[in-house]
Order: C-alpha cells, then structure tokens, then sequence
C-alpha cells in the first residue's frame, strides 16, 4: 500500500543550498517523487497550507518567512510516506532533533527548520490539493 505526503524545502533550506541533500535523503530511504516545483508562495496559499496554526502568536512570523522566498514543493510517494518522510525530517525543534536528521544535521531555529513533512495522510490530501489542484 503506498501513501503520498506532501514535502516542502522551506526558503531557508533552498536558500543555504540544502535542495540536492534533502532530495537526497528522499532518494536514498526508497521513497518517490512523483511532482516538484520551486515557486513562491503568495500569502493566501501560505496561510491555507498553514491554517491549523492561524490562532498561535507565531502565524504572523511563519506566513511572512513561508512567502519571503522560492520554496521547493514535492509530492513524495512511497509506503507509510507519512511517517517515513516526518522520520528523515526530525523533530519540530531542530535542537530536540537527533543528528542524522535533516533538522538536527542543519538547523538551531524552530522557526528555520528547513523542510515541512505533511503530519497524516489526511493533512497530506489536503496539502496536496493546495499546492497540485490539477495533477493528483
Ligand atoms: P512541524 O513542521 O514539525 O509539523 P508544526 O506543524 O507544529 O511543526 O509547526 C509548523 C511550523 O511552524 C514549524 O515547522 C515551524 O517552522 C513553525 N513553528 C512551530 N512552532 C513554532 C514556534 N513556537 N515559534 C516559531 N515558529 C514555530
Ligand atoms: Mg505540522
């Protein structure tokens, strides 16, 4: 049974050249691109992808950082895509996070933490809709 989640490399990641090593990690765990794009978000898709947030003090921040730069979306495919892929990623907080993982081998900022792994298959569904309305 394979799943897809939808995967950003925040503006961050792109921006400190972290794009090949984190398609790299993708790659090398078995799991499958099947869509990618670098674009920049404008701050209506931003506040969609992360409306569950919109009530924290932090929504302000993450909207303005999320659209300050390209971003690189992917839809990745693979079995337990979800869970794989949130398992590469590491913890929210890049200094909880264990070296080995793309946060805890690149990243001290919860606010700059590099990527954006979808948090179920079903947040997947709906992120995906967001960012490729036309192709899944
Ligand atoms: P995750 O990306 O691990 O799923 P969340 O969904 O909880 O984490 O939060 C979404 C994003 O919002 C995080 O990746 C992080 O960039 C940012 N964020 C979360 N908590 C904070 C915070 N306390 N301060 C600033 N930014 C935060
Ligand atoms: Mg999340």
């Amino acid at each position: 049974m394979s799943e897809r989640t939808l995967v950003l490399i925040k503006p961050d990641g792109v921006r400190r050249g972290l794009i090949g090593d984190v398609i790299g990690r993708i790659e090398r765990k078995g799991l499958t691109i099947v869509a990618m794009d670098l674009r920049t978000l404008d701050a209506e898709t931003a506040k969609a992808h992360y409306a569950e947030h919109s009530e924290r003090p932090f929504f302000g921040e993450l909207v303005t950082f999320i659209t300050s730069a390209p971003l690189v979306a992917l839809v990745v495919e693979g079995p337990r895509a979800v869970e794989a892929f949130r398992a590469l990623a590491g913890l929210t907080d890049p200094v909880k996070s264990p070296p080995g993982t793309i946060r805890g081998d690149h990243a001290l900022e919860i606010g700059e933490n590099i990527v954006h792994g979808s948090d179920s298959p079903e947040s997947a569904a709906r992120e995906i809709k967001i960012f490729f309305p036309d192709r899944f």
